[in-house]
């Protein structure tokens, strides 16, 4: 089975019901949406049809929703147009008609304020780095800028402003508005777009506490200052998205997989998921077939040990949205192949994360193919997967919250939601029956359990347990 997990962004390509259930067979662990585009009725469409057609398929997937953040971008644009390097683009505060009149090019955007923090020859950046004009005059209602490097000019193309440092904060009104939705929809994971420091991070945790949910919180690192601030930011966040085409902006484009590495290796020391998101399949949007290079990308992720990996246009806008999904889940499977499974050496992790050692080190001794960890909040077998451990995680938990969420995790399988019970041989037994009769395991199997006594006390994962095959027979017969 893959380790490496699949997140998809639902789009106008994927949205029908069909192809939903053809993306969940083909392997998608995460669906996205994308609240940069879309209303909220849109959304609500879309996260019914995804847990109706989970829930026919039996397929658990996880629902992400990812806030727009201070994300900013041109207005409307009727009829695109292209600019030429050396022309003039002028950029109003004020909402106007985009368009080119006499050679100029006229667009406006959204957070105007910004206008006002930046200076002349400063250099701003449109439709993900395609086209580069250079601030040449602040005016009161607008700025006027030179093409540098030209390009189509549509709607809603986002606008970056490399190194200027502005003071906007992560989480806008509309992301309010949007995170108290989804929290109503029972979302499993938020993703927190332009996330600078810590402070982003606390702010949105505090309204996600105020709705008494506990919807894991990620982190998007897109800015230059999200990278700076990146260790103080692992420490209160859930998890960890490299927003690969903002950042690809904010900073030299050459250092993506640089910081691409460190960041994963630095998610993986502290055993927090992290995903890779953006241009991870470019070549498939209007292709069968892809790119040398995109399957290399995908393999190096993998091998980066990235939890999982993202798709966004491919499967918004791409005409091949599923043939996407199942290139991208044949290529982590060959990846996997050479993967360097198993703990790197463990020094001084507190009790919980030695047990968590200890049981992928004891499923490699006596070559047991499935650690199964009983957990009520998941983080067990978080820490568990820290480990990137060869046995396959299989994650029994009480609800189907904890089971959904657990679905970006690193070679986890969130696999039964057990009823709540005090006594370990129960769950032990109803657990391997259940796995039997899926077929999961075989009677030849051994197994390493872990769990926490006494049960459902979070934080308490304290046992280990081998079950031999003798032993599993045993049960089977009861
Ligand atoms: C990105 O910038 O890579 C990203 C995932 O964010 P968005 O799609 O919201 O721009």
């Amino acid at each position: 089975m893959r380790r490496t997990k699949i997140v998809v962004t639902i789009g106008p390509s994927s949205r029908d019901p069909q192809t939903i259930k053809s993306l969940i067979e083909a392997g998608v662990n995460v669906f996205r949406l994308n609240f940069s585009h879309g209303d909220q009725n849109y959304h609500r469409e879309n996260i019914e049809k995804i847990r109706k057609i989970s829930q026919e398929l039996n397929i658990p997937v996880a629902i992400l929703q990812d806030l727009s953040g201070p994300k900013i971008r041109i207005g409307e644009v009727k009829t695109p147009f292209t600019l030429h390097q050396g022309e003039i683009l002028e950029i109003y505060k004020r909402p106007i008609t985009c368009e080119k009149i006499d050679g100029i090019g006229k667009v406006y955007i959204d957070f105007p304020e910004i206008l006002d923090d930046l200076k002349e020859g400063d250099l701003i950046y449109i439709a993900d780095g395609l086209i580069k004009v250079k601030l040449i005059k602040k005016e009161l209602e607008k700025i006027v800028t030179q093409v540098i490097q030209g390009g189509v000019i549509s709607s809603k193309k986002g606008v970056n402003f490399p190194g200027a440092h502005l003071s906007i904060s992560a989480l806008t009104e509309k992301d309010k508005k949007d995170l108290e939705f989804g929290l109503k929809m029972e979302v499993d994971l938020i993703a927190l777009s332009f996330v600078n420091t810590p402070k982003d991070i606390i702010e949105c945790k505090k309204l996600v506490e105020k709705y008494q949910k506990k919807t894991f919180i990620l982190a998007k690192i897109e800015t230059q200052k999200g990278v700076e601030n990146f260790d103080e930011i692992l420490k209160v966040v859930d998890g960890i998205m490299i927003a690969r085409g903002d950042l690809g902006v904010e900073i030299p484009i050459e250092r993506v997989p640089v910081i691409q590495k460190e960041l994963v290796r630095k998610c993986k020391e502290k055993g927090k998921p992290v995903i890779i998101a953006t241009q991870m399949l470019t070549s498939m949007i209007n292709s069968t077939m892809p790119s040398r290079a995109d399957i290399s990308d995908i393999a190096n992720a993998v091998l980066d040990g990235a939890d999982a990996l993202m798709l966004s246009d491919e499967t918004t806008v791409g005409k091949y949205p599923v043939e996407a999904v199942k290139m991208m889940a044949k290529t982590i499977e060959e990846a996997e192949k050479i993967y360097f499974f198993g703990p790197e050496e463990c020094q001084h992790v507190s009790p919980d994360f030695a047990i968590a050692y200890s049981s992928c080190i004891l499923a490699e001794e006596i070559g047991a193919k499935i650690i199964v960890v009983f957990t009520k909040s998941g983080s067990s077998a978080m820490r568990v997967a820290k480990f990137r451990p060869k046995a396959l995680i299989l994650a029994n938990v009480h609800n189907e919250e904890v089971l959904r969420r657990l679905n970006l995790v690193w070679g986890v399988y969130p696999y039964m939601v057990l009823s709540e019970s005090n006594n370990v041989e129960n769950m032990v037994k109803e657990f391997v029956k259940k796995a039997f009769n899926d077929k999961i395991i075989s009677e030849e199997d051994t197994l390493v359990l872990t769990m926490g006594y006494p049960i459902g006390k979070i934080g308490s994962t304290n046992l280990i347990r081998v079950i031999k095959n003798d032993q599993l027979k045993e049960i089977l017969s009861q």
